[in-house]
């Protein structure tokens, strides 16, 4: 069977991923260096699998240490997940982002072409298209972020695109929420989340006081904003799709990983509520900077030639966000 490397193993989507990959049959490779994600999730991937992966302790910039890594393993692609993913955090330190997502890409791509690996999955961002309209498909404009953190993401999208002798699925998420239906696997970030399902929760659990809505007077049918969200495990059935075209076309292919239908952040806190019969506090606050007032998607792309199509719905995703949390 095919041995796969996964950097950023053990973050909330690469440990998804990483679970599935494994009940399809491949060998798994885990690289993460638990700046954001624990060794938890290494003993929860072996608890829901019963299959042990090679995991390394390692980062993505520590050339020495990838080497030794593919020198010892010799996997045949790679699906890159690791990076930093905060938009504010990214305006506060710019540095450290670009050093970790950028050079840490390059470095990354840099062993991998050493080793005759040119087989990669790239976790990019809807964020690229943020000065088009919506919905988005792939052809859509895309452009630099205003932030850092979507910059580092436009910017390795075109470093990848350089790389003509590779074979790259280049995945543009929207926005995945949801856990795995064990429990077992959620979205955990240390320190303070960005997001608004992991706000959601903190808020249910009552580490929060309330939830602050960032915004209701966008030109919504609410006024906040609208989201396309996307359940965590639709999405890593989406890799184990774009792992097999990777290993059988060639060249690289953009597929926008959503489910096409949008949904408000008051929406949200409804179904949430509604879904798991719990009341949220919530206040409307200022808008946050950045923000775009619609993001969705277009999913033809990925359907038709990945053979690929989101099955769970906004309440499931809402279920078992807080299933995991409990
Ligand atoms: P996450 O923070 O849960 O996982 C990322 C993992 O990478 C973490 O375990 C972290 O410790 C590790 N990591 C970070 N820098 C590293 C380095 N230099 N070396 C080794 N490991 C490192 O994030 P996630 O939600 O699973 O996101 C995975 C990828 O998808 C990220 O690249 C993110 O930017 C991208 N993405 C996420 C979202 C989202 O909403 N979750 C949306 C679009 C794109
Ligand atoms: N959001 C919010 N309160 C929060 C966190 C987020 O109102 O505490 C809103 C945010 O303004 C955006 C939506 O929820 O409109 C989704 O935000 P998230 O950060 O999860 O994703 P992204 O901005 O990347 O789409």
């Amino acid at each position: 069977m095919f041995k796969i490397l996964i950097t950023g193993v053990a973050g909330f989507i690469g440990s998804h991923t990483c679970v599935r990959l494994l009940n399809l049959g491949f060998d798994i490779v885990g690289i993460d260096n638990f700046h954001n994600s624990s060794h938890e999730v290494i003993n929860s991937i072996l608890k829901i699998t019963n299959r042990k992966i090679v995991f390394y302790e390692a980062d993505i910039r520590n050339s020495k240490k990838l080497c030794e890594i593919f020198k010892k393993e010799k996997p045949e692609a790679v699906i890159h997940f690791a990076g930093l993913k905060s938009v504010a955090e990214s305006v506060e330190k710019p540095l450290e982002y670009y050093d970790n997502n950028v050079s840490g890409t390059i470095c990354l791509c840099r062993v991998m072409e050493k080793f005759g690996i040119k087989k990669m999955i790239f976790s990019s961002s809807a964020t690229v298209y943020e000065n088009s309209n919506p919905p988005f498909d792939e052809e859509s404009q895309v452009s630099a972020p205003k932030n850092p953190y979507g910059k580092t993401k436009f910017t390795i999208e075109q470093i990848l695109f350089d790389l003509k002798d590779w074979d790259i699925a280049l995945l543009r998420y929207f926005n995945p929420i949801g856990a795995h239906e064990s429990g077992d696997l959620k979205e955990s970030p240390l320190g303070i989340p960005n997001n608004l399902m992991p706000h959601i929760i903190n808020t249910a659990l009552g580490k929060m006081p309330f939830l602050t809505i960032f915004g209701n007077d966008y030109p919504t049918f609410d006024g906040t904003c609208v989201r396309d969200y996307i359940h965590v495990e639709d999405l890593s059935e989406g890799h184990s799709k774009a792992l097999d075209f990777i290993l059988n076309k060639k060249g690289i292919e953009v597929f926008n990983l959503g489910t096409g239908i949008g949904t408000s952040v008051l929406e949200l806190i409804k179904i949430f509520e509604k879904t798991n019969k719990i009341k949220l506090k919530y206040k409307i606050g200022p808008r946050r900077l950045g923000d775009v007032a619609v993001c969705y998607a277009l999913t033809e792309k990925s359907q038709n030639k990945l053979n690929w199509k989101p099955r769970f719905d906004i309440e499931k995703m809402c279920r078992d966000a807080w299933d995991a949390a409990l």
